[in-house]
């Protein structure tokens, strides 16, 4: 499968563009490239069947180029550009506070094209000779250099995932495999990935290894033999695929899946039991008693399955033996999405478009939650537009009685708490989203103090992404989250886990802990396009992290009691 490869070069020529200052292309570019990364069908299958155009993004333009490179190996435009741009630039532009402008600043006054080149500058301060790159830019350039570095080998999960997956697929279709799995943190849920992990068992383990090495994605080879082989993947991260004999694949997934911790303690219980566990099984003496499903190791442990997610070492053990464990939330149990985006403010598809997909996800409603005036480069609403929009969801609900469109706003949380509409038009809404998108590094107790502010306020239902980290790139705000979720069982503010890869804020560990604080939960996709719904399922992996059960998100009820919710 070609997906990976031509979602890289959609990336980086994305990326090459941005440096020159090009618009709108690279977000083109770029959401092409993630729809090309997360289909499950083979991109070369599709384009040999003339039927390219049908992937979301893909006009004209980037499907001349998808056959070129099918054809070619290679995209000329792609090749110009690598060759033009330093590489080096791409990864500055990167950095937190720094973006393609300055990176050009940098480039064309400075001769700055390494990320080495930029500390040392920033450290000399040589950087402050070019105007508005002072002392506090500086400071700023080299925390995120740090930020960087300290997390430049992990993939972001929803990334990773439909990588590992589309592997699955490709080792299935070329190698005879009896069960396969994906393992390690993966399988956990775990907001960033080491490595892939994939586990198999098969008859026949040399020909699903020679199956692994030939993908077409593989840079170089690591290992390969019967029963591990690791390669090296097009984005730099390292696969690993261990093929294990069927009466061991249980006891292998599981040693393989993690967490150490969670290992540790299962392998100390066994031997409490004058048992032993490893990688192969269970075993008393000389004898197997179990290992070949995870189901069976659990119970010859005395225990009950512990999902993947909960292995982390923070309890379940002790839980599992009360009988306590929680009845995780799934994907099935949410009945509407309420972040949702259209191109009323910066979303890529139409109100009905969003409508239409939500529904086709199976939802009983739809909350649309275009930003608020001040957020001008979200394409922020004005007040009237707001009732232009009203109109227009009035107008589809009559055509789609089928899914309630509930109408409401994701609206800034302004200086000192104060929303970004006045209360008037809240009041008209069925519902508003408070979001700090602005003035992320106001000290703690400013940042609270702004934050319950907003939750104070009656009209707000829901607090976004409370903590506003982009995994990778921005740290999150300071922020008393134990006062917050307190605040949150007084108010009734719902504390979103927003499911955006590049967010899952809450995470697991504070949605857990809001939970036992007793603040309701729910958890949104915050999708700018239909795609971006998909991404429910890492919201729902996070909170299953956090232990959370249908009952504790408040989107999981049917549409009557989520509306009484909202009328309380
Ligand atoms: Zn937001
Ligand atoms: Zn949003």
């Amino acid at each position: 499968m070609k997906n990976q490869e031509v979602a890289r070069i959609f990336f980086g020529i994305a990326d090459y563009l941005e440096l020159q200052g090009v618009e709108f292309k690279p977000s083109a570019y770029r959401r092409a490239a993630r729809n090309i990364e997360g289909m499950s069908q083979d991109v070369e299958d599709l384009w040999r069947e003339d039927r390219v155009g049908e992937i979301p993004g893909i006009g004209k333009n980037l499907a001349a180029k998808i056959a070129e490179f099918l054809k070619t190996g290679r995209v000329q435009v792609y090749e110009k550009l690598k060759a033009e741009i330093p590489e080096g630039l791409v990864e500055i532009m990167r950095i937190q506070g720094v973006g393609p402008k300055t990176t050009k600043l940098l480039y064309d006054r400075l001769d700055i094209s390494t990320v080495e080149e930029l500390r040392e500058a920033a450290e000399s301060g040589r950087l402050y000779r070019v105007k508005g790159l002072g002392p506090k830019k500086a400071k700023n350039i080299l925390r995120g250099i740090e930020l960087r570095e300290a997390y430049v080998q992990r993939m972001i999960l929803g990334r990773a995932l439909p990588i590992a997956e589309g592997m699955i697929v490709y080792l299935k279709a070329r190698a005879p495999i009896d069960q396969i799995a994906v393992g390690g943190s993966l399988r956990r849920m775990r907001e960033t990935i080491g490595d892939i992990d994939i586990l198999a068992a098969s008859e026949a383990p040399a020909e699903v290894m020679l199956a692994f090495v030939g993908m077409p994605d593989v840079q170089e080879v690591l290992l390969q033999g019967n029963t591990k082989s690791s390669v090296i993947l097009g984005n730099g991260m390292q696969a690993d695929l261990r093929v294990l004999d069927g009466e061991s694949y249980g006891a292998g997934l599981l040693y393989f899946t993690g967490s150490k911790d969670h290992n540790i303690r299962l392998r100390s219980l066994a031997i409490s039991l004058g048992m032993r566990l490893n990688e192969y099984g269970v075993s008393r003496g000389d004898k197997q008693v179990a290992g070949a499903t995870e189901e069976e190791v659990y119970q010859a442990l005395g225990l009950p399955y512990i999902e993947p997610e909960l292995r982390q070492g923070q309890g379940e053990i002790e839980a599992a033996h009360r009988g306590e464990l929680p009845h995780l939330i799934s994907l099935e149990n949410l009945r509407g999405d309420l972040h949702v985006h259209t191109n009323w403010s910066d979303g890529h598809d139409t109100l009905e478009a969003m409508v239409r997909a939500a529904q086709a996800r199976g939802y009983e409603y739809v909350g649309i939650s275009d930003h608020s005036q001040s957020l001008h480069i979200a394409g922020g609403l004005k007040e009237e537009e707001v009732i232009e929009e009203d109109a227009e969801i009035k107008d589809l609900q009559g055509k789609m009685p089928d899914i309630r469109i509930l109408h409401g706003a994701e609206v800034d949380i302004l200086e000192g708490g104060r929303l970004d509409y006045p209360d008037e038009v809240l009041k008209g809404l069925d519902f508003a989203i408070g979001s700090i998108h602005s003035r992320f590094t106001q000290p703690e107790e400013e940042m609270t103090d702004r934050v319950i502010t907003a939750m104070e306020n009656e009209f707000l239902t829901i607090l976004a992404h409370p903590t506003a980290r982009h995994i990778n790139e921005r740290e999150p705000i300071a922020l008393d989250l134990p006062r917050v979720f307190e605040v949150a069982t007084i108010t009734g503010t719902a504390l979103e886990l927003n499911a955006g890869i590049s967010r899952l804020d809450l995470n697991g560990a504070h949605a857990r802990a809001a939970k036992e604080a007793g603040a309701p939960l729910i958890i949104n996709t915050d999708a700018h396009a239909t795609v971006g719904l998909d991404q429910m399922k890492f919201g729902v992996g996070q909170a299953r992290r956090g232990w959370l059960e249908a009952e504790d998100v408040v989107n999981t009820r049917s549409l009557a009691e989520f509306q009484a919710w909202l009328d309380r």
